[in-house]
């Protein structure tokens, strides 16, 4: 069908697409892209996207007015939570517990999608077990946005029936049909615990994403071909729904139009230092690290040698963060590294899109957070993968399998004791940058990914697809 475009009373055009991502930057980032992308020319959409305010993080607040901001075409849909009391969970991440709060307020979201007069949802991964039936009662396709790997997505749908026939034994290597072996020692953390918060979320959606009328995953087919595969012919779970693989998203600019003199601080830095010389160095929004592995990494990257530009976390949620870089990072780094303008160190949010596709950037230290990957993917930057938690090991696998970076196995894991010495980060520093296969590698991995999301690639004509179904 041909969208229409909007009359001048302001409505929607069609057909209306209402997002509903869940907290924290590794889900409103891919939703965010997905909202641009639906609503661009191309596909014709109209967009809300459902907003819990007050966020957790103050980046998701930050990257919420610049989305409306910037993009009048995606409109801002109020979600009103109900009251939720936290202290049933003492000591749990934020983040989880918005998840959960927004779980148990998934039965206000009836009145509120049948009042937007959407076609069509696209629900978070997080949320998928709760809405899907909202959806059902309201006759409105339901399509969830799973917001990590493809192998990940195979994980989730296929670790309910995994723990069904391990009849509450400790959970070891999980093989996934048709797909491969995730090692005990990659399965994320919380999943070795049945009563975790994340662990029940995890395992309620999982059974539940067959009810769904789609997947939408930020991955491409010539990247993951075992998981998309399995997913679709129904090796991991008979009678699956049709997976759209609509990857890499694509970063959406909100500085673009900015005049050079109004650029950040970083990317003027970055434009004087030479091509392919910087090492990039970030562990994502989510998770602190150690105070004595920040000290490690400091130690490293200075040894390396190399030119850097380093994202330092030290807490989980940003608003708490008020330590002081120079405390955190050891006496006279600061001035040691940024005097001369070698590196330059901040805590501050950076448009790590923007970053990563600057020719100065030689590789990226990452957390392996999937968002990040995707980033670098598309941008051609070698990794160094260090996953530290969740799904990040089973993405630094593909990362190691793909030719897109290397992976240290042994280094340190959340929950792991040690530190990863700073002269052991230095070494492996080196070698990454002087890696000439690897560099080489990772340009095939970019090439792939712009054939995906070109005209008439895979990912194009999944999101079409989609666009087509939202549409009958
Ligand atoms: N990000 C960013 N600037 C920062 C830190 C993070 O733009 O200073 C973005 C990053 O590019 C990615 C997202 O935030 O798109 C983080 O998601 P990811 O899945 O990589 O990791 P998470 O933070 O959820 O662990
Ligand atoms: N995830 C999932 N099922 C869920 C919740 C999350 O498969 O019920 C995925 C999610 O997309 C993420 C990973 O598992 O990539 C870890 O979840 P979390 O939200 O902690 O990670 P984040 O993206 O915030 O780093």
């Amino acid at each position: 069908a041909m969208p229409t475009s909007g009359d001048a009373s302001g409505a929607l055009p069609h057909p209306h697409v209402v997002l509903l991502p869940s907290a924290g930057m590794g889900h409103l980032v891919p939703f965010s892209r997905l909202a641009v992308s639906l609503s661009s020319p191309g596909h014709g959409c109209g967009v809300s996207v459902a907003t819990v305010l007050p966020t957790v993080s103050s980046a998701e607040s930050a990257h919420l007015d610049a989305l409306f901001g910037a993009c009048p075409a995606v409109r801002r849909l109020d979600f009103h939570l109900a009251p939720f009391d936290a202290s049933e969970f003492p000591g749990a991440d934020p983040f989880f517990l918005r998840f959960e709060a927004m779980r148990r307020s998934a039965p206000l979201l009836g009145p509120l999608l049948a009042g937007a007069g959407a076609l069509a949802l696209v629900t978070d991964i997080a949320l998928a077990s709760v809405v899907i039936p909202v959806a059902r009662d309201l006759r409105l396709p339901c399509y969830v946005l799973f917001t990590a790997s493809a192998a990940m997505l195979s994980l989730c749908v296929h670790f309910p029936a995994y723990l069904d026939a391990n009849a509450g034994g400790p959970v070891g290597d999980v093989g996934i049909p048709g797909v491969y072996r995730v090692p005990k020692a990659s399965i994320p953390q919380a999943l070795h615990h049945p009563e975790h918060l994340f662990t029940q979320q995890f395992v309620a959606n999982g059974r539940e994403l067959a009810k769904a009328d789609g997947l939408l995953v930020n991955s491409f087919d010539a990247f993951e071909p075992e998981a998309i595969a399995a997913l679709r012919n129904g090796s991991v779970a008979a009678g699956f729904p049709p997976v759209f693989s609509v990857g890499p998203l694509a970063p959406v600019s909100f500085s673009a139009s900015e005049p050079p003199e109004n650029q950040a601080d970083y990317m003027r830095w970055l434009e004087a230092q030479p091509a392919r010389s910087v090492v990039y160095v970030s562990f994502g929004s989510r998770k602190a690290i150690s105070k004595d592995q920040l000290r490690e990494l400091a130690v490293g990257l200075e040894a390396s040698g190399h030119r850097f530009l380093w994202v330092v976390k030290s807490t989980v949620v940003d608003r708490d963060d008020e330590a002081e870089l120079s405390e955190l990072l050891g006496e006279g780094f600061l001035e040691r590294v940024q005097g001369r303008g070698r590196a330059l160190v901040t805590k501050a949010w950076v448009e790590q899109g923007e970053v990563l596709k600057h020719p100065a950037i030689g590789m990226f230290v990452s957390h392996c957070g999937w968002n990040s990957l995707t980033e670098a993917f598309a941008s051609g930057v070698p990794v160094l993968a260090w996953p530290r938690f969740a799904d990040q090991r089973v993405n630094a696998g593909i990362v190691a399998r793909r030719g897109a970076g290397v992976w240290v196995e042994r280094w340190s894991w959340e929950g792991d004791d040690g530190v990863v010495k700073g002269e052991e980060i230095a070494e492996k520093v080196k070698s990454v940058m002087a890696d000439e296969m690897l560099r080489r590698s990772s340009t095939v991995v970019r090439e792939a990914a712009m054939t995906a999301v070109a005209g008439g690639g895979t990912s194009y004509r999944s999101l079409a697809e989609l666009v087509a179904r939202c549409c009958d």
